[in-house]
């Protein structure tokens, strides 16, 4: 038998090993910015246009390549970073594969134009598809200037994977954060499509942070600071009350890399255990330093995972550390879970002195009689203001079950077949749906012509507010409510971008913006159901769940935000409501086009039949 087996050519086993290293634009940014600071550059420039696709290039100040470097650091398995395999063990650069700029010069159209400080002359490179188009010696500033354009222009299939340049930044923009974070010294500067969207300069790991994220992090950041024989922590984490609902702003930096590690993220939450809610997340930024012989980067091509020697040591180590910190500046007991948002202090307050507080005593107050209804709270509250405003809506929730008798899920009130006549005058309406109640602050029960239903309030309330939402983003302007004082609120640099993004579709809802520039915005209008002091929560998490859920259309971004509005406004387990805000509630939910499920696929209602019950009386 004839022999078949062959080498592939370079360019091919480039643009296979391609497919490891670039999956998409942030891919290419991560290995250049990294390229550049293993360069030793104190400021570095990254221009993106097109959510990278039409260009990405860094700019590094950083030592330059001779000629003959410059033409070797396109092949494969050419680096200057590791010489013989015990170097593996002893890694102090990003890079050591050899591996990135070819990769990158088979898929897309390169230029190179560098120059170490001690030559005159630098030298100026095309690569397009792994093929040298020239070069030639050039007049060029000390360091390295790297420009990719049309990634993936041979790789159709790759290239029409791309999601929108909104979403292709997004990316870029979290490993701009990441290589950022990691070093704080080194002055950064991003723009896309001309517009500048950071400029960091050089300082200390604290400022870099509030750089970034804007400057009302500050306030958030608890300081960590750890050494041990094994390792040494510090950083920050974020104070229990910022936890957020949604991953965010959560960063492990081995020996000054980026990394991701369920393992070590489990045992920051560990420490916060108690202290936050189990459906929220604490923030962290924690910078480990450890022997670099002690850890495996080597195990996957795009190294942001690492294997420890000893990581049982390592968790314990950052549990405690992290649980030290919580104690030692004080912000473990002042917690309120079921804080009322009311209390919460607006941004523009949070700087004031304090007023002295006064005391109001109730004169009225008799400790043994038994309280009806604590005050309602905000969300129960809201839920009365839209249900007094559209009483009869109740009618209209009757009406449309009308002869839907049969359809799956529909249900017909007992009271329709016994008076069959509610809609003719309202005394009897109300009497007609009274027969509601609430247990355990929970449900909400009401009886059925077969039995009874017991309803979930909270997620019965999602489901109605969320259909709301929904209803009302299919118009231009959504229905809202002026504020008598604007609300001036400020954000991160990229938090304002994910805002003008979704802003439409915010609009669509209720809000309505002012100016919105550098890190601030004014609100002047908010939707029906928003309290004022709740707006910046709101935004908070609206924007917090946009920017987790990478999507490219319109309508799941609008059916995102509208979850994310009818969780955080709808009432609550552990509410009262009156016995008006159920009816209505109840009322509303029956007229719901889906009312058996919750947006979040839970179930709003159960029902117990007559039969159900005879049986328990067997
Ligand atoms: P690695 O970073 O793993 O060594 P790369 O393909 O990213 O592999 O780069 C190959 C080589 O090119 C590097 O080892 C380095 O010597 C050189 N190089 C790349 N980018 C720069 C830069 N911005 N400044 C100076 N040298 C660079
Ligand atoms: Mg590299």
């Amino acid at each position: 038998m004839a022999d078949i087996i062959k080498l592939l050519p370079d360019h091919v086993a480039n643009q296979i090993a391609a497919g490891e290293v670039v999956q998409r634009p942030a891919s290419v940014v991560k290995e250049l910015l990294e390229n550049a600071i293993d360069a030793g550059a104190t400021t570095i420039k990254l221009i993106i246009k097109e959510g990278g696709k039409i260009l990405i290039q860094v700019v590094d100040d950083g030592m330059g390549m001779s000629a003959t470097d410059a033409r070797l650091s396109f092949e494969r398995h050419a680096t200057s970073k590791i010489q013989k395999a015990e170097d593996l063990f002893n890694l102090n650069t990003k890079g050591f594969r050899g591996e990135a700029l070819a990769s990158i010069a088979a898929i897309a159209h390169v230029e190179m134009q560098t120059r170490p400080e001690s030559e005159e002359l630098g030298t100026h490179i095309k690569i397009e598809g792994s093929k040298i188009v020239f070069q030639e010696a050039s007049v060029t500033p000390k360091g390295t200037s790297m420009a990719v354009k049309n990634l993936f222009f041979n790789i159709p299939a790759r290239r029409n994977f791309l999601k929108s340049n909104q979403v292709e930044l997004r990316h870029i923009t979290d490993e701009f954060h990441r290589v950022a974070l990691a070093h704080p010294s080194i002055a950064f500067h991003f723009y896309n499509n001309g517009n500048e969207l950071f400029n960091l300069p050089s300082d200390n790991y604290r400022k870099r942070i509030v750089n970034i994220f804007g400057s009302r992090t500050n306030q958030k950041l608890v300081p960590v600071e750890e050494e041990t024989p094994i390792v040494k922590i510090k950083g920050f984490i974020t104070k229990p009350e910022f936890a957020k609902k949604s991953r965010g702003e959560q960063f492990f930096f081995i020996n000054n890399r980026f990394i991701k590690s369920p393992y070590l993220h489990h045992a920051v939450v560990a420490a916060f255990e108690g202290l936050i809610k189990s459906d929220s997340y604490p923030g962290y930024f924690l910078y480990l330093e450890v022997d670099p012989s002690s850890i495996d980067i080597n195990i996957h091509p795009t190294k942001t995972e690492v294997k420890f020697d000893d990581e049982h040591s390592l968790y314990a180590i950052l549990r405690s550390t992290v649980k030290h910190s919580l104690g030692q500046f004080n912000v473990a007991p002042a917690l309120d879970f079921e804080h009322d948002p009311n209390l919460q202090t607006p941004y523009e307050f949070k700087d004031k002195s304090a007023v002295p507080p006064k005391v109001t005593v109730d004169a009225g107050f008799n400790p043994f009689q038994e309280t009806k209804s604590p005050s309602p709270s905000p969300a129960s509250r809201s839920y009365q203001k839209q249900s007094s405003g559209n009483w009869e809506s109740l009618y209209v929730g009757l009406e449309s079950k009308m002869g839907t008798d049969d359809e799956p899920g529909s249900i017909s009130f007992e009271s329709d077949t016994i008076t069959g006549s509610i809609f003719e005058g309202e005394k009897e309406t109300t009497e007609a749906v009274t027969t509601t109640f609430q247990i355990r602050r929970k449900y909400i029960v009401t009886t059925i012509k077969s039995g009874m239903v017991v309803i979930d309030q909270s997620r019965a309330h999602q489901r109605v507010l969320y259909e709301k939402f929904l209803k009302n983003s299919t118009v231009k302007q959504g229905v809202s409510q002026q504020l008598l004082f604007p609300l001036h609120l400020s954000f991160s640099k990229s938090e304002i971008n994910a805002l003008k993004e979704i802003q439409d579709i915010l609009v669509s809802i209720g809000f309505i913006f002012e100016n919105i520039e550098g890190e601030s915005i004014t609100v002047t209008g908010v939707p029906l159901l928003v309290a004022e002091s709740e707006v910046g929560m709101i935004l908070d998490q609206l924007i917090s769940d946009y920017q987790q859920e990478v999507t490219d259309d319109s309508f799941s971004h609008t059916d995102i935000l509208s979850k994310t509005l009818a969780k955080t406004l709808a009432v609550k387990t552990g509410e009262t409501l009156d016995n008006a805000s159920q009816i209505a509630l109840v009322n509303d939910l029956f007229a719901c086009k889906e009312s058996m499920v919750s947006p979040f696929n839970k179930p709003v209602y159960i029902t117990i039949t007559e039969n159900d019950i005879d049986k328990k009386f067997i």
